[in-house]
């Protein structure tokens, strides 16, 4: 682990505890570290990220008070109120006894939280320095807590089953049901205060995305608009991070590589659904026999525990492994970054989590889209209807279904042309995270704003 006596700038970053928000902060703690930056991570003790995959940073474990707290997924909204509660203190007791030791520790220069944890700004004021929020969605979906807050001071809510596929106001292509928010209902006022207190910069000085220019422009420029702070773009982190160590909670399963490098390029669909969705054994059924009849290689990740009622995959169906022998493999876990970098790799069912997409996107993999909840139906409608690199699953519990869609992802001239557009998506990503592209410019931005606060 790091120790802070190289007199570097240092910069706090405090990531939300699960797994699609820490890579990202993970990621933007070695981007800053190789720009000149000491790294502290301010992490909770559940979920806490593994050191020794990051040497080159400082970890601080903060006392969550979380153990014997219901921390399941139905449960998420008291948890993250419990950790902006229960870990505030202790951040500001650590930096502020940090900040008077600086000979030994650096300067602590900034705070960047995760927009969830907002108790990283009420410190950062309390301690007289900057804070700034790190976005781990799209730039769109930035726009839709502040929409739907909006929507709802108008009367709005609850939304008529008529209404739900109608566009909502001022952001493009996304209709009412994209918020995954079901018709019918009055917003929980627990799930109104969330989104207020995610969406309210406060006295934030700025707001780093993991994206890019060239890839949203629009809501880029009506969320510099709407917050009035700069904004960094400087994503894909993946792709900008120096290296690609992991930040894995489970173990990779590295068995696929292997059998990914027996089969034909662009031939295999890989699927995950991400680190939190789950779904419900019927559908892993049908999704079973739609790989099986679709002839298609694949390369399945099931979570332990993701399927409902299942510990793993105990429920596939009689004669599904018969079916498909040495043409399917199934995991717990992949090391996904690799997995869609390989040849063999032709598309994508995914639940449409921002990391999966920037990841795909960045390796021209186009995608059959499968969202679950939160953000991930708005980015299915972004890569269906704007980018038109995926194609949406309108039913899930059914292999007649699922087998079309694979097919005309994998073998069709449909996906054949979203393979093309998927491809020259790639090539400005590439050009963007180049020298001289624009996420290297605002990375050098951020540096530089970062570099000005006071020292
Ligand atoms: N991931 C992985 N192996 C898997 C499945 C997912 O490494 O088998 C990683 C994936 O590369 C991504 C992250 O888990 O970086 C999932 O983040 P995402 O935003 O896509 O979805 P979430 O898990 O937050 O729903």
């Amino acid at each position: 682990m790091a120790t802070l006596r190289d007199q570097r700038r240092s910069v706090v970053l405090v990531p939300y505890p699960y797994q699609g928000h820490i890579t990202p902060m993970l990621q933007l703690g070695q981007i800053l570290h190789s720009g000149g930056f000491s790294v502290i991570v301010a992490h909770t003790k559940f979920n806490s990220p593994n050191p020794l995959n990051h040497p080159e940073f400082f970890f601080l474990p903060l006392k969550d008070n979380l153990s014997g707290f219901d921390t399941s997924f139905g449960n998420t909204l008291a948890v993250i109120r419990a950790i902006n509660e229960n870990c505030r203190a202790p951040l500001q007791g650590s930096l502020a006894q940090m900040m008077k030791d600086q000979e030994k520790h650096g300067q602590v220069c900034c705070i960047i939280h995760d927009a969830i944890m907002h108790f990283g700004r009420s410190v950062a004021n309390h301690l007289n320095i900057s804070s700034l929020v790190l976005g781990t969605c799209s730039a769109l979906y930035m726009q839709v807590y502040p929409s739907i807050l909006q929507l709802q001071s108008e009367h709005y809510f609850p939304l008529q089953d008529s209404k739900m596929l109608e566009p909502v106001p001022g952001l493009g292509t996304l209709r009412f049901k994209d918020f995954a928010i079901p018709a019918n209902i009055e917003i929980p006022q627990p799930l109104l205060k969330f989104y207020e207190d995610t969406s309210n910069l406060g006295s934030s000085v700025g707001i780093i995305l993991n994206t890019t220019e060239e890839l949203d422009p629009m809501s880029l420029s009506q969320l510099k608009q709407y917050y009035k702070v700069p904004l960094f773009t400087i994503g894909p982190f993946h792709k900008m991070a120096p290296t690609s160590s992991s930040s894995s909670f489970l173990k990779e399963d590295r068995s696929c590589m292997a059998w990914l490098d027996k089969q034909a390029p662009q031939s295999v669909l890989y699927l995950s659904l991400g680190s939190l969705a789950s779904i419900e054994a019927k559908e892993l059924e049908e999704t079973a026999w739609g790989l099986a009849n679709s002839g298609q290689p694949f390369l399945w990740v099931v979570r332990p525990s993701s399927v409902n009622g299942s510990e793993w995959i105990e429920q596939l169906p009689k004669g599904f492994k018969d079916a498909v022998g040495e043409r399917g493999h199934i995991v717990q876990w992949a090391p996904q970054k690799e997995v869609l970098a390989h040849s063999a790799v032709g598309g994508f069912f995914s639940h449409c989590g921002w990391n999966s997409i920037l990841e795909s996107l960045c390796e021209a993999v186009p995608m059959i889209c499968r969202p679950c909840f939160a953000d991930q139906l708005a980015n299915a409608r972004y890569l269906t209807h704007v980018w038109k690199v995926g194609l949406e699953l309108e039913v899930v519990e059914d292999r007649g279904v699922i087998e079309r869609a694979i097919r005309r992802l994998m073998v069709e001239n449909e996906g054949k042309e979203m393979r093309q557009r998927a491809a020259d998506m790639k090539q400005k990503l590439d050009i963007s995270t180049n020298k001289g592209g624009s996420s290297h410019k605002s990375l050098s931005d951020l540096i530089d704003f970062i570099n000005s606060f006071a020292r």
